[in-house]
């Protein structure tokens, strides 16, 4: 069996491995072994669907040490006036990039596509090729660093949770563009934004509102995206929506008040101004999709499907329901990134990557590798890079919130690595702060706006997380 050792061993090529081991090979001299049981760099973006953006602005998503896109201004469609949204194969090809001109080049990176590690154990990992099963045993020095906690799963790889009779057409989305043009009548499945990007391609596409079911069982709060746009050209919409962010958290005598007050800031979005928002993921949407999302209206909520039959659903809570016969069923059902308990950063030769800023998985990875490189103490790392828990509904937002301003108080109160982040071109919106013209009035005034709500907002939320109905 061929032996190879390595510093480090990242396990998963996605977003969260390349970001670690690129940021870990600008700080330290390491060297890298990259496992990945897919065939090329980038994770699930290389399964998704083929009109698949993402969701936030391309200027900082991916790996600090290179840029995505080209900073442009989208002019046309639901984006318009914002930064533009790289394509799934823009993705794609930006981690590939990544790897064959930034992380092999360097000589201290050995990448093992198509191979799967079985186990790992204090010395290293046994990792096994797809194709011919050959086995290595990877030596690791240092630590095993795994970038896979998350489990993301998306509609085409996944295990559906539900039954699917024989002649019952359904498909992954990825598959929507061939199939759509013979289906008349559509039933989404699903909650979420892949659901949501799927209803926007239908109807951008031309198909009627009227011929489209949707099985919604929970309505999501929906970041509107305009309030997520980095650089000081968006100073007032960025900065400015979070001082007023932070003041409706001072004030908020319960969450549901908390999100009403974010909506009338249109901050945040909601699909059906009539159905109060059971989940929020960190979706964001722009205004236009979510204006064309509300011509659907035929919403199916409550229970989640457990068998689709030809023209009837059976749900988990004993109801059915008819569907138009013949349908195309999309299914839109994989929770992509999995809600799992925090657990510590570092813990003796293990890393486990997750996010330290919500919604920020590249961010947190590059943080997490400055911190291995530069700091010893095990539980200053932990200080530094405390794990932030992911909400499933508006009731856990406090407490997320208040985990991801604990951390920036930390990260502020270390001058180098606040100048490294403030550097990083994955942190979106301290770089706005930095840039500000202090000497303009109104942008002077939105800073005294933050700075005087941060520390009543943190109390406030700490009191609304520990409501009854917070988690
Ligand atoms: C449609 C969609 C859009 C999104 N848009 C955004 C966005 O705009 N901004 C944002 O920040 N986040 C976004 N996300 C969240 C997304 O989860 C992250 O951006 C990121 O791509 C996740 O990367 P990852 O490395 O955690 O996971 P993955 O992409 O799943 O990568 C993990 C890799 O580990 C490999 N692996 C797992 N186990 C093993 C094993 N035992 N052996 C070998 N290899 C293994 C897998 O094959 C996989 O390639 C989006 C998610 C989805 C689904």
């Amino acid at each position: 069996m061929e032996t190879i050792e390595t510093d480090y061993l990242v396990i998963g090529a996605g977003a969260v491995g390349l970001s670690f081991a690129d940021a870990l090979l600008a700080e330290s001299s390491a060297t890298m072994v990259v496992v990945d049981r897919r065939h090329a760099p980038g994770g699930h973006w290389n399964d998704a669907y083929p009109f698949v953006r993402l969701h936030q602005p391309s200027l900082f998503y991916g790996v600090a040490s290179m840029e995505l896109g080209s900073g442009r201004i989208d002019d046309a469609g639901p984006n318009a006036g914002n930064f533009e949204l790289a394509s799934g194969p823009e993705v794609v090809t930006y981690f590939e990039r990544v790897m064959r001109e930034r992380l092999l080049p360097s000589g201290r990176v050995r990448y093992l596509p198509m191979h799967d590690v079985v186990s790992t154990d204090n010395g290293g990992a046994l990792v096994r090729g797809r194709l011919g099963g050959a086995d290595r045993k990877i030596v690791v020095n240092r630590k095993i660093v795994d970038g896979t906690y998350y489990n993301t799963t998306i509609p085409s790889t996944h295990q559906r949770k539900f039954d699917v009779a024989p002649g019952v057409d359904c498909i992954a989305p990825n598959d929507l563009p061939r199939r759509a043009p013979g289906a008349g009548r559509f039933v989404i499945l699903g909650g979420g934004k892949t659901a949501m990007d799927v209803g926007v391609w239908l109807l951008e596409n031309g198909v009627d509102p009227d011929a489209v079911v949707w099985v919604r069982p929970r309505d999501s709060w929906l970041i509107n995206r305009d309030t997520t746009q980095p650089t000081s050209r968006f100073f007032h919409q960025s900065i400015g929506s979070m001082a007023t962010q932070m003041e409706a958290a001072v004030v908020a005598t319960s969450v549901d008040d908390l999100f009403d007050r974010l909506e009338a800031a249109d901050i945040m979005l909601r699909i059906d101004p009539t159905t109060r928002p059971e989940m929020f993921h960190y979706a964001t949407i722009s205004i236009g999709e979510v204006e064309l999302l509300r011509r659907i209206g035929d919403v199916r909520r409550g229970a989640r499907v457990t068998r689709i039959e030809p023209g009837a659903l059976a749900f988990t809570d004993g109801a059915r329901s008819s569907t138009p016969p013949g349908a195309l069923y999309i299914d839109c059902t994989a929770t992509a990134v999995e809600r799992r308990p925090p657990v510590p950063t570092f813990n003796g030769d293990r890393i486990t990557l997750q996010m330290v800023r919500l919604p920020n998985p590249a961010f947190s990875a590059a943080l997490a590798a400055y911190v291995e490189a530069h700091y010893t103490d095990e539980a200053e790392k932990n200080r530094l890079c405390a794990a932030c828990p992911l909400p499933d509904s508006p009731a856990d937002w406090p407490a997320a919130t208040v985990a991801n301003m604990m951390n920036q108080y930390a990260w502020n109160q270390d001058k180098t690595l606040r100048d490294w982040i403030t550097r990083c071109r994955l942190d979106g919106f301290g770089q706005v702060v930095r840039d500000a013209d202090k000497s303009d009035p109104a942008q002077a005034a939105v800073l005294q706006r933050l700075k005087e709500a941060i520390m009543p907002a943190v109390m406030n939320l700490q009191r609304l997380a520990a409501q009854p109905d917070a988690a």
